[in-house]
């Protein structure tokens, strides 16, 4: 009988943990690697006297795409989360003092669109239907696939698919083309900060995103969206693979032309087949692959994403009327995209998120009480930026906004933690402290963003947010689909009998 092949993952995120559970379902002996106590890397959690908080995703999208991995290995996602939608999606502020509510209703969101805007509401369902095609087409032709070159990814059909769903053109401007008010381009524009682009580079086609919201829902796990990473780590066990928690791996061994292993911070040497790696694609390149053996080709013209300062509060008293997700957007919209993008410094009036998750999932906060978790659109690290000196400022600058829109905050902290892009680096390993990893421009997505297999080092392979498709929950599960197809075809060529998946072939009906 054939030997199975060993697998070392490294890392224990999200991408590693589903990659794991689809290897050992295939018939891998697969072993995970991870330097902290548990799973999750950025998709975290923080207990602080009685109250919980996620560290990093907080909102939920594309429930079908999460599905994929657990029907890959015969099983159900609502066996291991209990999702529930939210309704509405989120509260925006406007610097003005007006706001907006999104919501997947159409008729209450056209309402709303008219009393804030007189005859925006046509406008903003056709920019909606414009994002609905972009994300059916964009899922089935450039993020459910695997790209073998550019000569594969920009085929006649594609380049038509692109020119028609706009993607030459930026979102921002595409949004200008169906809204004159600009706070209802911001409105529909905002989200390309999921992805940590500004919407001005970001290419129209993640305007995907507002109907991923608004047309297939927000979601939310109960127990915080944490769990999922708990449902993917008890999926990859009982697939059979193990985990090894406080594991560092300080580095991963080769030999001109394959890896042999990694060797862990202990000095521990363990030998493997192929090596998987889930530690930010730069920085693994940088501090844990011999540059004798491989490198990451021009590493100074790689783009990052911006990074988040992030405040997590217990409140003593409820904020009576912050909602679950509430959006504050500041002056000058533009020119904070600038800013963080272009000259690395921290905008004047910044644009922030907060969320409340016990008004869903009452579990997360003593009764009576709010765990609230506040995050800042910021640069990466850049020399200019001491986070000693700007996370105060920041800090004082959020619970000003917060009180002059009648959420007095700062008053009511019971317990408080903040998290920088200094700490993104040093906690997660993510090159620059850059929170969501290489930027998804066009000229770093499918074909033209690092491969999943490396170039010198055949045996060697990535997954997660800095590979394709590229960052977010549900695409970082996409990319553990796609580096596993890599990894079958290299292990079938060396002989391995493995196991098909269970689900459907990649791809949704557009
Ligand atoms: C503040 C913030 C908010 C976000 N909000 C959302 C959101 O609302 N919705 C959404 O879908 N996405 C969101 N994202 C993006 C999402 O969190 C990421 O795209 C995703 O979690 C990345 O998963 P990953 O597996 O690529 O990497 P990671 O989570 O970075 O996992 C890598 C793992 O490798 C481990 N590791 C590093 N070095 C070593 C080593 N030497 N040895 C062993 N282990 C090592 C790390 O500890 C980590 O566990 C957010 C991200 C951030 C930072």
């Amino acid at each position: 009988m054939a030997r199975r092949l060993r697998v070392a993952v490294v890392g224990a995120g999200v991408g590693g943990l589903a990659a794991a559970a689809r290897l050992a379902h295939a018939g891998f002996e697969v072993d995970v690697f991870e330097k902290h106590a548990g799973p999750g890397g950025r998709c975290g959690q923080l207990r602080l006297g009685g109250f919980t908080f996620d560290t990093g995703p907080t909102i939920l999208l594309m429930p079908e795409v999460l599905a994929r991995t657990f029907q890959a290995v015969g099983e159900k996602l609502e066996d291991y989360l209990s999702l529930s939608r939210l309704h509405p999606n989120y509260r925006l502020h406007f610097p003005d003092g007006t706001g907006l509510t999104l919501q997947s209703d159409l008729a209450a969101l056209s309402a709303e669109l008219e009393a804030l805007v007189p005859g925006s509401a046509p406008g903003f369902l056709r920019f909606l239907a414009l994002s609905g095609q972009q994300y059916r087409v964009g899922l089935e032709r450039f993020v459910l696939r695997n790209f073998d070159g550019p000569a594969d990814f920009l085929t006649p059909a594609n380049l038509w698919h692109m020119l028609r769903l706009r993607a030459h053109q930026s979102l921002a401007q595409v949004a200008r083309s169906f809204l004159k008010d600009e706070r209802l381009q911001a409105a529909v524009t905002f989200q390309a900060m999921y992805l940590g682009m500004s919407p001005y580079r970001a290419p129209a086609v993640y305007g995907l995103l507002p109907f991923s919201e608004m047309g297939v829902g927000v979601y939310f796990a109960k127990g915080g969206l944490y769990v999922l990473p708990l449902g993917l780590e008890k999926l990859a066990r009982t697939q059979g693979a193990r985990l090894h928690y406080r594991a560092e791996v300080r580095r991963i061994l080769s030999c001109p032309g394959a890896v042999e292993g990694v060797e862990l911070s202990d000095g521990t040497r363990v030998s493997a087949d192929l090596v998987l790696c889930n530690v930010d694609l730069p920085f693994a390149y940088r501090t844990l692959l011999d540059s004798a053996h491989t490198r990451l080709r021009r590493p100074a013209r790689l783009h990052y994403t911006s990074s988040g300062y992030l405040l997590y509060l217990g409140l003593q008293r409820p904020a009576v009327g912050l909602g679950h997700h509430s959006v504050f957007l500041g002056r000058g919209y533009r020119q904070s995209f600038d800013d963080i993008f272009q000259h690395h410094r921290v905008p004047e009036d910044p644009s922030f998120y907060v969320a409340v998750p016990n008004r869903t999932d009452a579990s997360l906060a003593p009764p009576g009480k709010d765990s609230v978790y506040v995050l800042v659109p910021v640069p990466h690290r850049h020399p200019g930026l001491d986070w000693a000196v700007e996370g105060p400022r920041l800090r004082a600058k959020v619970f000003a906004r917060l009180a002059q829109e009648g959420f007095p905050l700062e008053q009511r902290i019971e317990v408080e933690r903040s998290f920088t892009p200094d700490d993104w680096e040093t906690s997660y390993g993510l090159e620059k402290g850059s929170a969501f990893g290489l930027s998804m421009h066009l000229g770093q997505v499918g074909p033209f963003r690092p491969r999943h297999q490396d170039a010198h080092l055949k045996n060697l392979f990535f997954v997660g947010a800095s590979t394709a498709p590229g960052t977010g929950l549900p695409t970082v599960m996409v990319s553990a689909e796609l580096a596993v197809q890599r990894m079958r075809a290299h292990a079938l060529q060396l002989g391995a009998v493995l196991r098909q998946p269970a689900e459907a072939p990649l791809g949704v009906a557009a």
